[in-house]
């Protein structure tokens, strides 16, 4: 996951680039295109974790600090600390 800043209008939007290479993006805010490059391909780490209501277990992209996870199985939601 790679986080962009727009050089029209500084809106910053996460797009998941594996590849690496220049790539043109389009602003969803402004419209603007511009280019990036990508010079190392950091791919998602996932964990697992596990349902505290029915302990069914998901994996999941580790982003950020905390999620909120709704079971597919039982329909628990849940906040998870990564
Ligand atoms: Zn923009
Ligand atoms: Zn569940």
């Amino acid at each position: 996951m790679t986080r962009l800043r727009c050089p029209g209008c500084g809106h910053t939007q996460d797009m998941a680039f594996d590849l690496k290479g220049s790539w043109r993006v389009r602003c969803h805010a402004c419209d603007t295109e511009f280019t990036i490059y990508v010079i190392s391909s950091s791919p998602v780490e996932y964990t697992f974790v596990a349902c505290p209501e029915c302990g069914d277990t998901e994996s999941i992209p580790r982003l950020g600090e905390q999620l909120q996870l709704t079971c597919n199985s039982c329909g628990r939601s849940w906040v998870q600390s990564l």
